[in-house]
């Protein structure tokens, strides 16, 4: 990976980065605690709650994809960035630009 390439990727991580965070504060707000005094039926009431329980498996993802993507702005710039963690071969820049956060190659991903 040459200069100009690890330059791209931390601009598309960065620009990740602020798409989960605004995602976050979104679902912060889905997943807010239900009014019991809200003027909904019974039934409304008890979708709100699965869609409020969906959200909150989608915020937790969210969270872990953040730090994965905060642990990854930490090690960009060292050697070893976009190597993989197993069979210490190069990610491909074109998976990496997809999947910045990935620390593993394809091949051991799906062997795993
Ligand atoms: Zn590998």
């Amino acid at each position: 990976m040459d200069k100009k390439e690890k330059n791209n990727l931390k601009k598309i991580i960065l620009q990740k980065e602020g798409e989960i965070l605004h995602e976050i504060k979104e679902l912060e707000i889905k997943t807010a605690p239900i009014e019991p005094d809200c003027s909904l039926g019974r039934l409304t009431r008890l979708e709100a709650m699965q869609e409020k329980s969906i959200n909150e498996s989608i915020l937790v993802k969210a969270k872990i994809r953040l730090k994965k993507i905060a642990f990854v702005l930490t090690k960009i710039d060292s050697e070893d960035y976009g190597q993989c963690s197993i069979c210490e071969e190069e990610i491909p820049y074109g998976r990496l630009c997809i999947v910045p956060e990935s620390t593993i190659c394809v091949s051991c991903a799906n062997s795993n």
